[in-house]
This record gives C-alpha cells, sequence and structure tokens, in this order.
C-alpha cells in the first residue's frame, strides 16, 4: 500500500498530495475514518516542507483503501422537526453528514433558528442549499422557470450564508456535476441545465430511506443495509464505490425511527467496509463546472 501510494504521488505531484494528506487527517477526525487517517499520517512524516497548499480534494482513488466503500449521509428540509434528534446520533456515533437546508425553514420557528445554528456550529455538519421555498411544494410549476429557480438557490445561499454551491433541487433527483448528467423528470432538464450554468454543483442522491404516511422512517434498518449492498453489488451507484444516502430529518421525531437509522449507521461502521465523508468530499465536484 505504501508503495503504491508513493507511486501515484511521484506521478501526480507529489506536493499536491502531501497537502491533500493533511487536509484529509483533519476531515477524518471529525469523520471517523481511522484507516484513512493511517494513510494520511504515513504521508505527512515524509515532512514535505511546503505541505501548506490549500488542498484541491478531488483525487479521491489515492486516498480511499480500495477495500472501502464512500457513504455520503444526507439530511434534506432542515431545520426541522427531527434535527435536534438528528445530530445527537451524528454525535453518538461520530459520523460526519451533509445538511441540505432549505432557506426559509430557518425563518419558520425560534426552533427552527436554533437548530440552524446548532447545524452551522456543529463540525461533523456541512451546510448545503436545497432552495429557499423548497419550491412551494409545487414542483412541476417551479421546474418550468429557469431563472426563477436559479434565484431561489441565490436567495437561499444568501440568507444562509452558504459559501459554496452544492445543490440539491426539491422534489427532484438531478445531478448536474462534470462527469454527471441525470434528470429524473425531463421537464426539470432546463432549470437544471441553467443552475448548472449559474455555478450550482447539483447533487442527487443514489439510496432513499423513505417515509410511512405518518413520516416516521419505513421499514428497519436491516432492510435498509441490504439496500446499500446491493447497490455495490449491481454497481448501481453513480459513481463508483460512491453512494449518497438520503432521508429527511422530519422524519427523526419518534424513538423508534431515531434508534433504527443509529442502528444503521452503527451497523454500517462496525462492519468496517464503509467510510463517510461530507457531500463536498464527493469525486469531481470540486471541479469548475463546464
Ligand atoms: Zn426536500
Amino acid at each position: 500500500m505504501t508503495k503504491n501510494f508513493a507511486e501515484k504521488s511521484v506521478k501526480k505531484s507529489f506536493l499536491g498530495m502531501v497537502a491533500l494528506m493533511s487536509a484529509t487527517s483533519i476531515l477524518c477526525n471529525s469523520c471517523n475514518q481511522k484507516n484513512d487517517k493511517k494513510e494520511s499520517e504515513k504521508m505527512i512524516r515524509k515532512d514535505h516542507p511546503v505541505a501548506k497548499i490549500v488542498p484541491k480534494i478531488d483525487d479521491d482513488e489515492n486516498i480511499l483503501d480500495p477495500d472501502k466503500r464512500v457513504i455520503y449521509l444526507t439530511f434534506d428540509d432542515g431545520p426541522n422537526h427531527g434535527t435536534e434528534n438528528l445530530l445527537k446520533i451524528l454525535h453518538k456515533r461520530n459520523v460526519c453528514a451533509t445538511a441540505f437546508l432549505v432557506g426559509k425553514h430557518a425563518y419558520g420557528s425560534k426552533k427552527q433558528q436554533e437548530d440552524l445554528q446548532l447545524l452551522r456550529n456543529d463540525k461533523l455538519v456541512e451546510l448545503a442549499n436545497h432552495s429557499f421555498t423548497h419550491a412551494h411544494n409545487k414542483y412541476t410549476d417551479f421546474y418550468k422557470d429557469p431563472i426563477a429557480v436559479i434565484h431561489d438557490f441565490d436567495t437561499a445561499k444568501d440568507s444562509l450564508k452558504l459559501y459554496d454551491k452544492i445543490a440539491r433541487t426539491p422534489g427532484r433527483n438531478i445531478w448536474r456535476l462534470n462527469n454527471i448528467t441525470i434528470t429524473d423528470l425531463k421537464s426539470s432538464t432546463e432549470a437544471a441545465n441553467s443552475l448548472k450554468k449559474a455555478g450550482y454543483k447539483v447533487i442527487g442522491w443514489d439510496l432513499e430511506w423513505k417515509p410511512t404516511n405518518k413520516m416516521a422512517l419505513k421499514g428497519d434498518h436491516e432492510a435498509m443495509l441490504k439496500k446499500v449492498d446491493s447497490i455495490f453489488f449491481n454497481d448501481l451507484e453513480k459513481t463508483s464505490r460512491h453512494l449518497v444516502f438520503l432521508t429527511h430529518d422530519q422524519y427523526l421525531t419518534d424513538a423508534d425511527s431515531v434508534n433504527e437509522l443509529d442502528l444503521f449507521i452503527e451497523k454500517l461502521q462496525k462492519s468496517n467496509r464503509f467510510v463517510f465523508r461530507k457531500i463536498s468530499e464527493y469525486p469531481g465536484i470540486n471541479e469548475i463546472l463546464n
């Protein structure tokens, strides 16, 4: 493994790799990735003098143990009912996640304002853009007007003070990265292309834990674990070895749902086959869109 890393480093610019590894070590501490951290330490010990280069974390294959798969836990529609429970689970398991926030939810109630601050101050959590209005839950109309869609995401970006332009479209599983273009419903294509043109990296999901009609998590963690295995086994993930998982804060209001999500994460961790990352570490997401 060490030899492998060294060979790749020379080929792909050793200086950049050292910086990359330094940054990864920091990220991994919060994401519970012990194996990656060990690799990072090996590189840092080489003690190169220009280790402060700002890293570009886009060359995942160099830092991912070939036996591991990456899971990106993402939670939509916060701040919301369930946000506090979500944070409790993340801390209990010391696992990182990404919160795709809805701008107007931050103004919904005092509790939501407080939860936004909890999310913002939490090192395990990364914030991303899920629009300001959530399309008022009228998706077909919303996507008919690409200019209004961009405006809605810009409004969320400004009001939530988001620095990145990583976005997820409400009600649609749409992807617009350099190497992934997917639109689940064709009528949203123009709006999705416009978001990309405006600089938004639009990311959907590979697997969703859906709700019951009572807004609790549907099915148990064992069933979800099987789905994770099935996606990797059948190569159904958008990027090989990387799975974007989605559920929603508001499904985490009852004890059973909280327990099931907790068990899901615990068993993923204990299997020792997975590492967890924030969405800004998804392969290629930091590339400038073209
Ligand atoms: Zn949503």
